[in-house]
């Protein structure tokens, strides 16, 4: 169940609901009332997965494509784009 992409939730989902709307429409009955709910929970379900599929896959946090810069002088961590170091004035070259 886990492996179930959760657009397919949503897409029958979907089914069920516009189905069974359709069949209570005709009937002019609310019998398959459970079943859009059903559906609706079902799509809503859809929408999770789909949520944390999304959120698992966005976490490539911009890694700063620069590396790591190190003062060569105090060897403290710097910022990419300074040009001297915040500890020790130290000037950094770009490499
Ligand atoms: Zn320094």
């Amino acid at each position: 169940m886990a492996k179930i992409p959760g657009i397919i939730y949503i897409c029958v989902g979907i089914m069920f609901m516009v189905a069974s709307y359709i069949l209570d429409a005709k009937r002019e009955t609310s019998k398959l009332t459970f079943f859009i709910f059903i559906g609706a929970f079902m799509v809503l379900m859809g929408l999770v997965k789909w949520a944390i599929s999304m959120l698992k896959k966005s976490p490539k946090k911009e890694k700063s494509s620069a590396k790591p810069v190190y003062c060569g002088v105090c060897g403290s961590a710097l910022r990419s784009f300074d040009n001297f170091c915040n500890k020790c004035g130290n000037r950094i070259f770009g490499s």
